[in-house]
């Protein structure tokens, strides 16, 4: 964990502040310090402390801690104080967010350090006192305001109500970049060279704006924060399933009518809006996730009041050429090449392939006019998430759609219910009569 915000250090007494420093503009790490005690070598939660003056003062704060004081967050700031040495540190302009993650690491750090993950936290190094006062956040709301160059070393960017038509290569040019919010512009198309030009991009946020698809590409990023609301997307490709590390995705007040199908993949997603959009039912993988949050108002559900489930059967035709090519290309197309499988194959298959469905029960691949059958079932959401935002009348229950390769696996996925034998005048279930010759 990396922080980049403006900190005071005070001497505390028991009569309260002794001496206070300065406030600086200041770079915070939490990682692990390797110290040996006793018996054996532990990696001891440690912070460092670096500023314009100092390239890095570490802190114990592992059992080190002795207050956190985090009721304005939100406002980017914050405060705690140590047992040894028996200072307090006074954050201020920080990102809201990094500063939650950092209070509750501080509030573990005493009983709970060994639930602190080592993904949350960064590698000790001393840092260039230059580059703690180099400007890490810009914010432009005015065309005025923008620069000619960007600061290289800049990691949040914020263009907001801008009439930006593109993103333009300066802003790509920025490597460092982690959060870039070009919300309220005019922009219709995002660049897929983005995922490569910002391989550090943790939040993106292109709310209001005129986007019709998001590159496939862009789902290759490390982002944990998606906002799209307010755009023109009618749906979302496979590939957005692969942003394992994505905590927020906001995609309300757009046109999707349809989800990925494998959308339960992503185990890290905690709040997720799909309100007013024209989505009939959601992917059966939806159940598989596990939200603090979820928004679904505004979308046209149809559901079965009773909690039956509807079947649509499908023709089940003769399977096309392209079909057969393509079920035989996706057993071989893990031995091909990934960079080659465009020589190897015509354009319109490899187009074709990427709309196989999965089976939900045996989850072997098919194509469209083969699926034995589509049901569609109620889902009580509050299974999934603590709180559920929903409107109409059958709260909190959507439909979910499953679709099932062949009658074995309609049979193995929804069982048919036994039904129970009459019973005699003694009230005692009837005996199965044997009847042969
Ligand atoms: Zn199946």
């Amino acid at each position: 964990m990396r922080i980049a915000c403006k900190v005071q250090v005070e001497a505390m007494s028991s009569k309260g502040p002794q001496k206070s420093g300065r406030l600086l503009k200041s770079i915070l790490i939490v990682g692990r310090e390797q110290t040996r005690s006793a018996f054996r070598k532990t990696n001891q939660l440690t912070l460092m402390l670096c500023t314009s003056n100092n390239s890095g003062t570490q802190y114990q704060l592992q059992g080190n801690v002795d207050r956190v004081h985090g009721a304005f967050v939100k406002d980017g700031k914050m405060s705690f104080s140590l047992k040894k040495p028996n200072y307090r540190f006074v954050i201020s302009g920080g990102d809201p967010e990094d500063l939650a993650n950092f209070a509750r690491i501080l509030q573990k750090a005493n009983n709970h350090f060994e639930s602190v993950f080592d993904k949350e936290l960064s590698e000790l190094k001393f840092v260039d006192t230059t580059d703690v006062t180099m400007v890490q956040r810009l914010v432009i709301d005015a065309e005025k305001n923008v620069p000619d160059d960007f600061p290289p070393r800049l990691q949040h960017l914020t263009i907001t109500h801008h009439n930006l038509q593109f993103v333009s290569g300066k802003v790509m040019a920025i490597r460092n970049l982690t959060s870039l919010d070009l919300s309220g512009n005019a922009i219709s198309a995002i660049p897929a060279e983005l995922a490569n030009s910002l391989p550090r991009l943790a939040l993106l946020n292109l709310g209001y704006n005129r986007i019709r698809t998001i590159p496939d590409k862009i789902f290759s990023l490390p982002l944990k924060v998606l906002n799209m609301e307010h755009n023109l997307l009618t749906s979302l490709n496979e590939t957005f399933c692969k942003l394992q590390s994505l905590r927020m995705c906001n995609v309300s007040h757009c046109k999707l009518n349809s989800l990925p199908e494998s959308l339960g993949r992503l185990r890290e997603l905690k709040q997720l809006d799909l309100s007013n959009n024209q989505l009939q039912h959601l992917p059966y993988t939806f159940k598989h996730l596990k939200l603090d949050s979820l928004a679904l108002f505004g979308n046209p559900f149809t559901i079965d009041t009773k909690g039956n489930k509807t079947a649509y059967t499908t023709p089940f035709p003769t399977p096309s050429l392209m079909e057969y090519s393509a079920r035989h290309a996706i057993l071989s197309v893990s031995r091909i090449p990934r960079h080659k499988v465009r020589y190897y194959m015509p354009l319109e298959l490899v187009y074709y392939m990427k709309q196989a469905r999965r089976c939900s029960q045996c989850q072997c691949r098919m194509f469209d006019p083969c699926v034995y059958k589509q049901l569609v079932t109620a889902f009580d959401c509050t299974t999934i998430a603590t709180t559920v935002t929903m409107h109409g009348t059958h709260l909190a229950k959507v439909p979910l759609k499953h679709l099932v390769c062949s009658r074995t696996c309609m049979l193995l996925l929804f069982p048919p219910k036994k039904r129970p034998r009459p019973a005699d005048a003694a009230g005692r279930p009837a005996q199965r009569v044997r009847t042969g010759s």
